[in-house]
């Protein structure tokens, strides 16, 4: 019988050998016993987590990204009725757009 202790949650898991341990822990390269150091249910709940703190970032960069699109399909369906002013003017635009979102980028 060997048994476990998830760094996180400080649960014991005990099983047989190595192979019922997996059931609880997830194989690992790093870690001299093969096993990761927290358990499954920790790592689903940090999974969780993440993707919770993603939402905020996706969304913004849903924003932009739209607007992109909106921008890009204007001209698409207008290219054929616009002045070449009015192409070059909404090239420089999108010139605009396209930098301040490489600062956006940046930032993140
Ligand atoms: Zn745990």
């Amino acid at each position: 019988m060997i048994s476990k202790r998830c760094t996180m949650c400080q649960t014991a898991y005990e099983g047989e050998d190595y192979f019922e341990l997996r059931k609880f822990f997830s194989p690992s390269k790093q870690n001299k016993d093969g096993l990761e150091s927290r358990c499954k249910v920790c790592k689903k709940e940090m999974a969780k987590k993440y993707r919770k703190s993603q939402i905020g970032i996706s969304d913004k960069y849903k924003a932009t990204n739209n607007k992109r699109n909106i921008a890009s399909a204007y001209i698409n369906n207008n290219v054929e009725h616009m002045a070449t002013e009015e192409i070059e003017q909404a090239i420089l635009m999108i010139q605009d757009r396209l930098k301040e979102l490489k600062r956006e980028l940046k930032k993140r």
